[in-house]
């Protein structure tokens, strides 16, 4: 990725999306969610930091993964936690 505001993001060559346009953890305990964010190292799809559960934040920080990339229809951006950093791509 060109001009990207981290070495996370620099790395990610293809952006993943989300399989299905659902929070995977909160489907399994009939949580709501408010916004969906794609995790880019594994692929899994959960709700942002507005949702009462926030579990894409709890899955970067146990996962260790660091970018989550937006599942929002027509959002394109990616986010990077440790550097709280932001890219448009
Ligand atoms: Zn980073
Ligand atoms: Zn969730
Ligand atoms: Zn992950």
């Amino acid at each position: 990725m060109d001009d990207a505001p981290c070495a996370h993001i620099a790395a990610i060559e293809t952006v993943k999306g989300p399989r299905k346009r659902v929070c995977e953890e909160c489907v399994k305990i009939g949580a709501q969610w408010v916004h969906l964010r794609t995790c880019q190292n594994c692929g899994v799809t959960l709700c942002c930091d507005s949702s009462p559960n926030r579990h894409a934040s709890g899955h970067a920080r146990q996962s260790k993964h660091p970018v989550i990339a937006s599942a929002q229809p027509g959002e394109r951006w990616l986010y990077c936690y440790p550097d709280d950093t932001m890219a448009d791509y």
